[in-house]
């Protein structure tokens, strides 16, 4: 089931890998057919050089396995919390790459410095609170999506699509697995550019009219950024 969705999550989760920001097993991406309300998410602890897509599990929004040979993902309680809290996204991935991590551990927010930032969001990338022991202690997973969701807010999480979790590192969003995929590419490259802009000593972000213009004149209506697809070739 769900043969197209797992190439896809399988090719998300290979673009971490190409892309370098994954070591080991440290990271995963899924991704949601919202017909039928089934997530597909990596296995959890494969190999990323043996994955092959019939290792995809699919589960349902109750976190249960509906098929697949493997366990999903540790993280999965979190994905589907974002799923269920944002009906527009069709991806979610996270990672350790380090630059984001970096700032996730040092419980700092990415202050929106340039316009390659202002391309990707539109203000700083949030860092969570702590979780508390408590929340560490009981259903961790399902409550680092909660403290993401306090940091979202009512903002379109498609616009806000990165967050960092305090002492741990960043979760992506976006249409489909690839493009949340595609998201945590930017945000690492980002956030390595605000930590050495910081190095050089700049603190000030970047102004109001120059952050909202890159933004809009790519995510907003009348957006003009690549072509226009409506022309066709
Ligand atoms: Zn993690």
């Amino acid at each position: 089931m769900l043969e197209g969705l797992k190439r896809t999550v399988l090719k998300a989760n290979l673009d971490l890998v190409r892309d370098g920001l994954v070591v080991r097993t440290w990271g995963n991406a899924s991704g949601i057919d919202r017909e039928s309300g089934l997530v597909v998410i990596k296995p959890s602890g494969v190999s990323y050089d043996t994955m092959n897509e019939g290792d995809m599990v699919v589960i349902d929004l109750d976190g249960r396995v509906v098929e697949g040979g493997y366990r999903p993902s540790t993280d999965a309680p979190t994905h589907i919390y974002l799923y269920r809290e944002y009906p527009s996204i069709g991806g979610v991935v996270h990672t350790h790459s380090a630059f984001a991590t970096a700032w996730a551990q040092a419980g700092r927010d990415i202050p929106a410095f340039g316009t390659t930032h202002a391309d990707h969001c539109y203000g700083a990338i949030p860092c969570t609170r702590k979780l508390t022991r408590e929340e560490v202690g009981n259903e961790y997973e399902l409550n680092t999506g909660k403290v993401i969701a306090e940091r979202i807010g009512a903002n379109d999480p498609l616009m806000f699509s990165s967050v960092l979790v305090y002492s741990h590192g960043p979760f992506c969003m976006g249409r489909d697995a690839p493009d949340a995929a595609g998201k945590a590419t930017e945000l690492e490259e980002i956030a390595r550019m605000a930590y050495f802009t910081v190095v050089l000593g700049q603190t000030v972000p970047v102004d109001d009219y120059l952050l909202g213009k890159h933004f809009s004149r790519k995510h907003g209506r009348g957006a003009y950024y690549g072509q226009d697809k409506s022309k066709g070739s």
